[in-house]
């Protein structure tokens, strides 16, 4: 489903991320751990092109963009973005938008779609979330970790083939964690292809199938989560899940 290679990334003079390569089968959840700073989420909004990389490949279903020549397109850059839907540390709701409106809105403009059916799809995805009795309200009315929950109905409306999160519950208090946690765990028990960028280390190796530890801009150790986030073979990993326990 999405195959990186050589991936790099550079602020200014600065490289952020350094020869990446990995790939996630369909159907896989991928964890991205590691300390702050280490480029995790520079590499996921790379996947979706929020950050356009200054070199590598990345293919995303039946479209690959390389970036070695040329910066992409308009076009390649929409190509590929059609493939995930993204989930950020804040929410990003629209405020002045209803639940219902805010998850009906980017298709209703991107896909001209129905208006009636996209409501009924609305409908169930919020059901599937535990959402659908906050149908009307402003987000201002919900708490975190509800608002978090529309944000992915929202990203799920697009029918992604991939869903990105980027710390998903890190701006939340911990009583408010759970409950986003156990919507993405749903999704995964469906099958739905994830990369997660997360802190929560018992989550991941609860849900993820596979995990990156990434420092300094690099991939030190991957492999299935199990390994990599209970019995790592690098010191750094070690180390940085010695301090987290
Ligand atoms: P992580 O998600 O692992 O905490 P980030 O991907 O946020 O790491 O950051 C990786 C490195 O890139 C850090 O040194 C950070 O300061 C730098 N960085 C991230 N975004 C930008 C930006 N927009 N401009 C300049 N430097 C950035």
């Amino acid at each position: 489903m999405i195959t990186v290679s050589k991936l790099n990334k550079k602020f200014d003079q600065t490289t952020v991320l350094e020869s990446i390569d990995f790939s996630v089968n369909k159907g896989e959840v991928v964890c991205l751990v590691g300390p702050s700073g280490s480029g995790k989420t520079t590499l996921l909004r790379c996947l979706n092109l929020l950050e356009i990389p200054n070199g590598g490949t990345i293919t995303i279903g039946d479209k690959t963009v390389n970036f070695d020549q040329a910066p992409p397109s308009k076009k390649e850059i929409a190509q590929l973005r059609r493939y995930s839907g993204m989930v950020f540390q804040g929410f990003h709701l629209f405020p002045h938008k209803t639940v219902i409106e805010n998850i009906i809105e980017a298709p209703l403009v991107v896909k001209k779609a129905n208006r009636k059916t996209l409501i009924d799809k609305g409908k169930s995805l919020l059901e599937k979330v535990g959402m659908l009795e906050h149908i009307a309200k402003y987000p201002d009315a919900l708490s975190g970790g509800q608002q978090q929950r529309v944000a992915i109905a929202r990203a799920l409306m697009m029918e992604p083939e991939v869903m990105l999160f980027d710390e998903p519950t890190s701006a939340l208090d911990p009583q408010l964690v759970k409950e986003v946690l156990r919507v993405i765990e749903s999704l995964a028990k469906e099958g739905q292809t994830m990369v997660i960028v997360t802190h929560e280390m018992n989550f991941a190796r609860r849900v993820a199938d596979k995990a990156l530890f990434m420092d300094d801009g690099i991939i030190v150790e991957d492999g299935p989560a199990k390994e990599v986030l209970s019995q790592p073979e690098k010191e750094r990993t070690k180390q940085f899940l010695q301090l987290l326990d």
